[in-house]
C-alpha cells in the first residue's frame, strides 16, 4: 500500500503556498539533488525525485485540488482510495520521468542559465520515447441523491485509441517500425554541457529524426496514416464517491486519448457538476429544506413527514414553533468526502398561512386572532383594526 505523501512537507511550503512559491521551493531542492551534481547519491536520487514528484502535483492546479481534497492516496496505483481514483502514476516517479519533468519546469527558464551556464530551450525537456496522449476533460452531471449515496455513472467519451489495424505502431501491417538510427531507438539525445562550477550537466532533448518516438516509419499504415491512433466512442464507467460537490474531479489514469504510435494513453480528468435540487439546497455538507407548516401545528405541535436525501422521515415539531425557525436532523445531510460521517439537514419551518380561508376557517382565525394579538411580544402590539 502506497505511503500517503505530505507533498507541501516535502517542499517544504504552506498549504496556502502561491504557484510562484511552490516552484521556488522545487527549483531549490532540484538544484540542490540534481542527480548530476550528486553522483552516485541514491539518498539525493530518491530527493530529487520525491520532490519533482510533489511539484507535479503541487503545480498542476487540477492535481492540486485534487490532492488537497482526497490526499496523495488520490495519485497511489490501484491501492488505497476509492476505485476510479486510479492515480496519475506519480508514485515512484522512475528517475528519467523526474528528469524531464524538471527539464519541463527550468528547461525554457533563463534562470537556469545563471546557474548551469546554458539555456535548455523550450521543449528540450520533453521526455523521449513515445509521446503521451492528450488528457480527455468531461463533465458529470450529478443530483444531490447520487452524490448522498455515491453512483457507479457511465459516461460515453470520444477518444483517440489505438489503431486496430496496425496495433498502434502507425507501420502497415505486415511490416514494423524500424528503430532511428540517429538516437538508436531512446528517443532523445543527450548531451554533456559545462556547467562552470558545477561541473558538467547532461542535456537531454528529443531526437529531432524520428520526433522523439526512438522509430521511423517506412511503410506508413493506410487507416491511421502513421498515427497509430484512430477515433473510437468509448463507455466508461465511472465510481463516483458520496459527497463529492462541484468542482471535484477524478482523474482516472490512462482512460483519456491514446499517444501516437503507441504512446502511453493520457488521463480522463472527470469534473463533477451537482444539477441543483428542487427541494434542497445544499450548504456544503448540510442540506436546507424549507417545510410549510399549518398554523395550528406550529402552535400546538406533532409530527411531520419531511422529504431526505434517503426518502421520507419523521420530524417532531414543537408546540409553539416559530416561522422562520430552523430544525436539525442529524446526519441526513451529504456524507463528508473524506472520514466519516454527514451533514445534516436543515428544516426551515414555514408557517403557511392560508390565502382563501373558508367560512369556517374564517371563523375559527378570527377567534385564534382575537385571542392571540394581545400575546404577541414586540413593537406595536399590532391588535385588529376594522
Ligand atoms: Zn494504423
Ligand atoms: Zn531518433
Amino acid at each position: 500500500m502506497p505511503s500517503a505523501k505530505d507533498y507541501y512537507d516535502i517542499l517544504g511550503v504552506s498549504r496556502d503556498a502561491s504557484p510562484d512559491d511552490i516552484k521556488k521551493a522545487y527549483r531549490e531542492l532540484a538544484f540542490k539533488y540534481h542527480p548530476d551534481k550528486n553522483p552516485g547519491d541514491s539518498e539525493a536520487e530518491e530527493k530529487f525525485k520525491e520532490a519533482t514528484e510533489a511539484h507535479e502535483i503541487l503545480s498542476d492546479e487540477e492535481k492540486r485540488a485534487q490532492y488537497d481534497q482526497f490526499g496523495s492516496a488520490a495519485f497511489a496505483q490501484g491501492g488505497a482510495g476509492p476505485q476510479g481514483f486510479g492515480g496519475a502514476g506519480f508514485q515512484g516517479m522512475d528517475l528519467n520521468d523526474a528528469l524531464g519533468a524538471f527539464m519541463r519546469a527550468f528547461g525554457g527558464d533563463s534562470g537556469m542559465e545563471d546557474l548551469f551556464g546554458f539555456g535548455g530551450g523550450r521543449g528540450a525537456g520533453r521526455r523521449g520515447g513515445a509521446r503521451r496522449g492528450s488528457n480527455i476533460r468531461v463533465r458529470l452531471k450529478l443530483t444531490l441523491e447520487e452524490i448522498a449515496t455515491g453512483v457507479k455513472k457511465k459516461i460515453k467519451v470520444a477518444k483517440l485509441v489505438s489503431c486496430d489495424e496496425c496495433g498502434g505502431s502507425g507501420a502497415k501491417p505486415g511490416t514494423s517500425p524500424k528503430t532511428c538510427t540517429a538516437c538508436g531507438g531512446a528517443g532523445q539525445v543527450r548531451s554533456q554541457q559545462s556547467m562552470g562550477l558545477f561541473g558538467t550537466f547532461m542535456n537531454v532533448s528529443p531526437c529531432s529524426a524520428c520526433g522523439g518516438t526512438g522509430e521511423v516509419i517506412d511503410e506508413p499504415c493506410a487507416k491511421c496514416v502513421g498515427k497509430g491512433v484512430m477515433r473510437k466512442k468509448e463507455t466508461i464507467e465511472i465510481d463516483v464517491p458520496a459527497g463529492v460537490s462541484t468542482g471535484n474531479y477524478l482523474p482516472i489514469q490512462g482512460a483519456g486519448n491514446a499517444g501516437p504510435r503507441g504512446g502511453p494513453a493520457g488521463d480522463l480528468i472527470v469534473m463533477m457538476e451537482e444539477i441543483p435540487h428542487k427541494l434542497f439546497e445544499r450548504h456544503g455538507d448540510d442540506v436546507l429544506i424549507e417545510l410549510p407548516v399549518s398554523i395550528g401545528l406550529a402552535a400546538l405541535g406533532g409530527q411531520v413527514e419531511v422529504p431526505t436525501l434517503e426518502g421520507k422521515a419523521r420530524l417532531k415539531i414543537h408546540s409553539g414553533t416559530q416561522s422562520g425557525q430552523v430544525l436539525k436532523m442529524r446526519g441526513k445531510g451529504v456524507p463528508h468526502v473524506r472520514g466519516r460521517g454527514s451533514g445534516d439537514q436543515l428544516v426551515l419551518i414555514k408557517v403557511w398561512v392560508p390565502k382563501r380561508p373558508s367560512s369556517e376557517e374564517k371563523k375559527l382565525l378570527k377567534k385564534v386572532g382575537e385571542l392571540t394579538d394581545k400575546k404577541i411580544p414586540g413593537p406595536g402590539r399590532p391588535g385588529h383594526v376594522r
